[in-house]
């Protein structure tokens, strides 16, 4: 029979899978003798099986019965019971942690006689009205599916008549009240009674956390976080115990590290008198862990010990729900915390210094996605004026600049014109989500650094300012006030979620000080910064020189000139991996290869290509010199010869009209002709690549003499150029057979020519799934190989690279067909088991092939994480992220 109930003394921290993140991390607490109120965890495979059957399976209820009863026994309480009645919380929590994604009910077993018997045993019957209020409220939002607004707008009408600001100040008689008005509300809106009976309560609220799973916001959020749609939640049932019995209960959140920073020491919200998520929702303004110590010196200490104790046992920095009930700690929550970039690489290190960790696993403690946020333009402080509107909370790091709106409807329609917007609210809840995602930074007024705004801007990377509590946002009139300033919907403002400032207007932003120690070196960015950069500085150097110890796989730049080799050399490329020739014919340039087109005799086409010669041996020495002693990877001519003349339609326009006025040029006569010669209905598939060369008599000796010559100019120099000749688009070996036989004779008369004697390799790209089916005899023609992850990606799966992305991606991801786009993450099943094959038969063939790859898919950590795991030598990507694959391939070598 499958278990689908665990107490919490049966699990531990790795079953996050079947338990969620939640239910493992309550387990090894409790087994770990911490304060964790009893309870236990219905597995996420209940859920599936709920969510696959549209029904609970048969096993569940009665397992959930002897998990209630053992509880009831161990507790000496019944749920629900008249007298001092034991209730309970219902709460997801997932694999991966998801927050304020689904749903949450307090106060279960709680209604009109265990009410009674709350407010007795408690000895307060405040409370007993106020915990009941909760439940109503919850139960008819979450499981119900009742307006939220019809609650708090009764809630915030109550507070108006007693003339009060906080819900503390309403007493036992106004929350009688608000109990009869939430009933008659959940019986107006959802045509029954709320359910009296207490199991009845405990069921609806398991279904209703099942049913949270796929929630439009739930599914956006697994989209965003690539977290797979069928893991399904587990559900957490666990002893209610009470932040809300007075000044001497509360509840919190805490890091064991500033989440924000990565400055260590324990961090935390502290909410007097509250209960669940009044503080993750920002609705009071919160006391910090130092007011706790001087309210409860007691318990704050038996918060630290517990604190510093989770951190040792998982070795990372803790984030940790907590609540205090009558001077008594709980722990409800604890897991490994979200944190922004900068602080984790700060806390990677300092677990080092402190043994906790080792430099390999500190290594797996930060991502190739962070170090690229970290390498984002800041705020220019030196800068001209800018006009500080307030400073509010550093909540996740980075500097946003936008028009303001207001809600997430105007965010997502801005977002999809392409101009950037900051999302105003007063606070977020995870209906903004949407909006947040679209938004280039969040603003709110209130709430601390563990409101839902901060957590979940930091959780997604994106700059967030919360707590501005001089802003004063009308939601429906779409203003905001700031003292004087008046903004509305479309005003510009500047955000820095680094110091939590906020600018009116569009400031300037200039590079980050990890951008600086990436390309200039630590000493020139330590010039000027403070205490906590300077320990990032050190931090991202350390662990960055760490992953070039430890990876296998090299790092090379995709770059065209001398000034981006430059740039890939200074972080930290060891080679260009591919040089696309095609960008050296724009601009002044085009004019000569539309010739090489027009040509109509040999004679003519080689006069034009001689006139390139001497450019392209400039480019090459240029290039060369840039990555002097590394290789450099050259491709010959890739795209179809249509991209270099005019645009069809334009040009039948023109010589149309001209036409018609009798005036037509014969130079645009003879364009508009070979614009229609090339013209395919699949370029993409059509004339390109090796192709051109063996079509087009003398483009690729061209190309291949310049090389050899720039090549053997710089070696004459003293100089150490290590080019590479790479063949574009090969589908068959006769195709690189016939090449090699032009570019070996070619290379041997250079020789004879300039006297140099040189090895240059001639290698190929695959990129198309016959070459890599085929490996084995392309292997005989070409020194290496580069995967053109781009190309075999469209040809394996048939998607025109330049049109599917717009025209069906989205429903592709909505429908699951994938979960990231295959031009973005590389396909690994298909594409790659494509490039398992083309690696295997081509180091048959010959041993000592060298292989790399040279698509998008160089960049991007999951991918390089593949490349490494099947045997690659490097990779290759933009010169930008050069750093990021460096961080990921060692981090590949050790995970
Ligand atoms: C590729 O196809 O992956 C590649 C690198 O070539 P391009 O993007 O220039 O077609
Ligand atoms: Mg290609």
């Amino acid at each position: 029979m499958t278990q689908y109930v665990y107490g919490f003394a049966e699990g531990n921290k790795d079953l996050g899978e079947l338990l969620g993140g939640k239910g493992a991390n309550l387990a090894e607490m409790t087994n770990l003798g911490l304060p964790v109120p009893p309870g236990f965890t219905i597995t996420t495979e209940a859920c599936r099986s709920y969510l696959a059957a549209g029904k609970e399976p048969g096993e569940l209820r009665v397992q959930l019965t002897m998990a209630l009863r053992r509880l009831e026994d161990d507790l000496g309480r019944r749920l629900g019971d008249r007298h001092d009645p034991l209730l309970v919380s219902v709460r997801s929590g997932a694999m991966q942690s998801m927050p304020g994604m689904m749903e949450t009910v307090l106060n279960v077993g709680l209604n009109d006689a265990s009410v009674k018997g709350l407010a007795e045993a408690s000895g307060n019957e405040r409370f007993a009205w106020d915990s009941y209020r909760r439940l109503l409220q919850m139960f008819g939002k979450t499981v119900l599916d009742i307006d939220g607004e019809v609650f708090s707008d009764a809630l915030d009408a109550a507070k108006t008549v007693r003339g009060v600001q906080t819900d503390v100040e309403l007493d036992a008689e106004d929350l009688k009240a608000l109990v009869v008005e939430f009933k008659a509300a959940i019986l107006k809106h959802s045509g029954s009674e709320f359910p009296q009976h207490p199991r009845e309560q405990l069921d609806l609220a398991v279904r209703a956390v099942f049913e949270s799973w796929n929630t439009d916001r739930a599914r956006i959020y697994r989209r965003r976080e690539r977290i797979p749609n069928d893991a399904g939640t587990a559900v957490n049932i666990c002893t209610m115990v009470f932040g809300n019995l007075g000044d001497t209960s509360g509840t919190g959140v805490a890091f064991t590290r500033d989440p924000a920073s990565g400055t260590s020491g324990a961090y935390g919200d502290y909410l007097v008198n509250a209960q669940g998520e009044d503080v993750v929702a920002g609705i009071r303004n919160t006391l910090s862990l130092a007011d706790l110590e001087e309210l409860d010196p007691a318990s704050f200490q038996q918060l630290m010990k517990v604190m510093r104790r989770l951190e040792t046992h998982y070795r990372d920095l803790c984030d940790i729900e907590f609540t205090i009930e009558r001077s008594k700690l709980w722990m409800l929550q604890t897991r490994v915390g979200k944190r922004t970039a900068g602080a984790a690489f700060r806390i990677a290190t300092q677990l080092v210094d402190e043994d906790l960790i080792t430099l390999d696993e500190a290594l797996t403690r930060v991502d190739g996605a962070q170090l690229a946020q970290l390498m984002f333009p800041q705020f220019d402080v030196a800068g001209a004026q800018r006009t500080l509107l307030g400073t509010g909370m550093a909540a996740s790091p980075g500097a946003a600049v936008g028009a303001v709106v207001f809600d997430s409807e105007a965010a997502i329609a801005a977002a999809r014109e392409g101009r950037p917007v900051i999302l105003v609210r007063k606070e977020t809840n995870p209906d903004d989500l949407e909006g947040m995602i679209a938004a280039s930074g969040v603003l709110t007024a209130r709430g601390g650094k563990t409101s839902h705004a901060a957590v979940v801007a930091r959780g997604m990377g994106k700059t967030c300012v919360c707590g501005l509590a001089a802003l004063d946002v009308d939601e429906r009139a779409k203003t905001a006030r700031v003292g004087d300033v008046v903004l509305g919907e479309g005003d510009l403002i500047s955000i820095d979620g680094t110091t939590g400032e906020v600018f009116a207007g569009d400031v300037a932003v200039v590079a980050s000080p990890v951008a600086t120690y990436l390309e200039s070196g630590l000493d020139a960015a330590l010039v000027g910064v403070n205490e906590e950069t300077r320990d990032l500085l050190h931090s991202v150097d350390r662990l960055l020189r760490h992953a070039d110890l430890r990876r296998r796989l090299g790092v090379r730049a995709n770059a065209d000139n001398g000034e981006d080799a430059d740039r890939a050399r200074h972080l930290g490329a060891e080679g260009i991996g591919l040089c696309r020739t095609e960008h050296m014919f724009l601009g002044d340039r085009r004019e000569l290869i539309e010739q090489v087109i027009l040509a109509r005799t040999q004679n003519e086409r080689e006069a034009a290509f001689e006139r390139l010669r001497p450019l392209q041996r400039q480019d090459f020495i240029e290039l060369l010199t840039a990555m002097d002693g590394l290789p450099v990877t050259i491709r010959l001519l890739d795209p179809p010869l249509h991209e270099f003349l005019p645009d069809r339609t334009e040009l039948t326009v023109k010589v149309a009209l001209a036409a018609a006025s009798g005036a037509v040029d014969p130079a645009d006569e003879r364009l508009l002709a070979a614009v229609e010669r090339l013209h395919e209905s699949n370029p993409m598939l059509g004339l390109r690549g090796v192709r051109l060369g063996l079509v087009v008599p003398g483009l690729f000796a061209l190309q291949i003499k310049a090389i050899a010559e720039a090549a053997a100019q710089l070696r004459s120099e003293g100089a150490n150029p290590k080019v590479e000749i790479m063949i574009p688009l090969v589908g068959s070996v006769m195709e690189l057979f016939l090449i090699r036989d032009e570019a070996d004779a070619i290379l041997r008369s250079v020789a004879e020519q300039t006297q140099v004697a040189q090895a240059i390799p001639i290698g190929t790209m695959i990129e198309l799934p016959r070459a890599a089916l085929t490996a084995t005899r392309i292997a005989e023609a070409a020194e290496f190989f580069s995967f053109g992850t781009n190309d075999l990606t469209q040809t394996t799966w048939g998607f025109s690279r330049d049109d599917v992305e717009a025209a069906f991606f989205a429903t592709y991801l909505d429908r699951g067909v994938f979960m990231v786009s295959p031009f973005e993450s590389l396909d690994v099943d298909g594409v790659g088991r494509l490039i398992q094959i083309a690696v295997a038969d081509g180091r048959r063939t010959r041993p000592d092939l060298k292989l790399g790859i040279c698509g998008e898919h160089g960049g991007d950590p999951e991918s390089i994480h593949f490349f490494h795991r099947v045997g690659l030598d490097y990779v290759s990507c933009s010169p930008f992220r050069v750093p990021i694959a460096r961080l990921e391939a060692g981090r590949a070598a050790v995970m």
